[in-house]
């Protein structure tokens, strides 16, 4: 059954994008959620904000456990919250460097940390990482951003051994271009935003964007018991770009 009735989820990065439209997906499911984010306002009731920075790890022990407190446990774990870059390696200043992939990679690293006491005590233990098709499609310009995410994906087939016999399974989604208010931005800061939207659908091999939602629906699934027998993949809604 993909029904989250009577489990409890905490969705990282979840007052935006992809991560709010999880969030909401999981509720509507019939999970009690919990979401962890720099500003966690954007995500209305019934989902419980707490407030953290993923880069920080005292912040992040404090909002887990305050979430884990008020949910009763935590079952499913989405690591969500992460940044973009754009560049190749002549771009990026190492300062650069170390916040993303500090963001990117350690936050799902110190999440996991906080969360894997609680999730040893479910009987539905599952972790759902947001990776991207940037860790294995070879991007122009996003040498930074495509290394963290690269991380991301080998993290998970890591975490996803490690974790297996104790009955915890870990797995991510591959997003290509998806429709968020982060893609949003980079749209408002071209000259034409219009033109430039009309020409990101336009490389798209299905004509547009994926949407957050599709992205949601994958997670959902993911972290659901009609999954149980999958850990240790990645699942890609990029609407055929990765050409996989
Ligand atoms: P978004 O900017 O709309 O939302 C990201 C959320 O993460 C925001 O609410 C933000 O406050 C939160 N966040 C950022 N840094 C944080 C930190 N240090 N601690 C806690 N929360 C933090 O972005 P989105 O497009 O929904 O992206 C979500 C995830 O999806 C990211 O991991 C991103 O890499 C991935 N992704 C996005 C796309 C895309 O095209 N939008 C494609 C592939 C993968």
């Amino acid at each position: 059954t993909t029904d989250l009735c009577g489990l409890t989820a905490l969705v990282t990065g979840g007052a935006s994008g992809i991560g709010l439209a999880t969030a909401h997906l999981l509720a509507e499911r019939g999970a009690d959620v919990a979401v962890l984010d720099l500003d966690p306002s954007g995500a209305p009731a019934p989902l419980r904000g707490f407030t953290a920075d993923v880069s920080d790890d005292r912040s992040v022990r404090l909002a887990v456990a305050d979430a884990a407190e008020a949910l009763g446990g935590i079952d499913i774990l989405v690591n969500n919250a992460g940044i973009g870059a754009a560049g190749t390696v002549e771009d990026n200043p190492d300062e650069q460097w170390h916040r993303v992939l500090d963001v990117n990679v350690l936050g799902i690293v110190r999440t996991t940390r906080a969360a894997l006491p609680h999730l040893r005590h479910s009987s539905h233990a599952v972790v759902v990482n947001t990776c991207s098709i940037a860790a294995t499609a070879g991007l122009p310009q996003r040498a930074l951003y495509s290394a963290s995410k690269g991380a991301v994906l080998a993290l998970t087939l890591a975490m996803a051994a490690d974790h297996v016999r104790e009955g915890i399974r870990v797995n991510c989604v591959n997003p290509g271009t998806v429709d968020t208010p982060w893609v949003g931005r980079l749209l408002d800061a071209a000259d034409d935003p219009a033109a430039e939207r009309a020409a990101l659908n336009g490389r798209q091999p299905t004509g547009r964007l994926v949407t957050a939602e599709e992205v949601a629906a994958a997670i959902a699934y993911l972290a659901s018991p009609a999954a149980a027998g999958t850990t240790g993949t990645a699942l890609a809604v990029d609407g055929g770009m990765a050409g996989l």
